[in-house]
């Protein structure tokens, strides 16, 4: 599409377009606003928890089929489910290239990966790439797993709906809505200030997970007020598998945590609590952030 093309295309549709419901933003940039109302929107309809919460913006595009189709009302319908929302389209394809075809089968796992808005967690100049098979930078220099590695990690957890879980490293807080929308009860830990309050702000306002509870702490010392836990996530790595964690290890719980001994290099391991003993079992090598506290780095 050329500038002038771009430019026609955006006097045909200048207002926010409403298309079964949910609200869609003229022009590329979302706004806060667009989440909010889709929110709000979802929010009312039955059944919401089971249901996506997506912000759909108009692509060039879309704005262009708009201009070809003379439909300038406030009201229209895009031609597929593609067109109408690229990131659902994103996800069902992530879904099943970057898990199903390497051997995700959880379908607790697959439903919830199916649904989660990824694009919602990262940087809006990185919203297009949210769906690739790859880690992505959030702030304060942390970073989102890949796909594979959120899926892998829940997979690996066993989880049942309803189980009690604690996650270390809310981070952008994609893996806290995956696990809640796979059935779990959600305590998350972050230990930076920022990024605690924005994605606090995100699950609960933006995306309407209140259930989900988010604490600011020193994860490595789990948090021993609502211990203990069925299963523990931990999504940054450290020396030693924190000994406070495995305190706080329900019977027959699981714990999933990288461990090395050196910084960016670490071991995938599964901690099984069984009859009061520890078994811990490798799960191949992996990337995490560092993690930081009284027992990890
Ligand atoms: N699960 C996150 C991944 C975030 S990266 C997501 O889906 O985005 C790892 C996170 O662990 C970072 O946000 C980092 O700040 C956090 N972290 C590191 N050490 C921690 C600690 N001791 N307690 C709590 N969070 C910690």
């Amino acid at each position: 599409m050329n500038k002038k093309e771009f430019h026609n295309a955006k006097k045909t549709c200048t207002k926010p377009q409403k298309i079964e419901g949910l609200c869609y933003e003229p022009l590329g940039m979302p706004t806060q606003r667009v989440m909010r109302l889709n929110a709000q929107y979802q929010m009312q309809e039955e059944n919401a928890k089971s249901k996506e919460i997506i912000r759909h913006f108009i692509t060039p595009a879309e704005l262009l089929h708009l201009k070809n189709s003379k439909k300038t009302a406030s009201y229209c319908t895009l031609p597929t489910e593609k067109q109408a929302d690229i990131y659902k389209y994103s996800r069902n394809k992530m879904v099943q290239e970057q898990l199903i075809n390497r051997g995700i089968t959880d379908p607790l796992v697959l439903h919830a990966m199916s649904i989660v808005p990824r694009h919602l967690f990262v940087n809006e100049a990185l919203q297009n790439t949210a769906y690739d098979d790859r880690p992505l930078p959030i702030a304060c220099g942390q970073t989102i797993s890949q796909p594979y590695t959120v899926a892998l990690m829940c997979q690996l957890l066993m989880l049942e709906k309803g189980m009690k879980v604690l996650e270390i490293g809310t981070g952008s807080g994609y893996q806290a809505a995956v696990l809640r929308e796979m059935g779990a009860k959600v305590f998350s830990v972050e230990r930076i200030p920022e990024l605690y309050h924005n994605t606090k702000k995100l699950l609960k306002n933006t995306l309407g997970y209140t259930d989900l509870l988010l604490f600011l702490s020193d994860g490595t010392l789990g948090l021993k007020s609502f211990a203990p836990f069925d299963r523990i996530i931990v999504a940054a790595g450290g020396p030693t598998i924190p000994q406070a964690l495995k305190d706080q290890m329900e019977h027959n719980a699981i714990m999933l945590i990288p461990v090395g001994g050196e910084k960016m290099r670490q071991s995938l391991v599964r901690v099984f609590k069984i009859n009061g003993s520890y078994k811990e079992e490798n799960h191949g090598s992996t990337t995490f952030v560092d993690l930081v506290g009284k027992q990890g780095w």
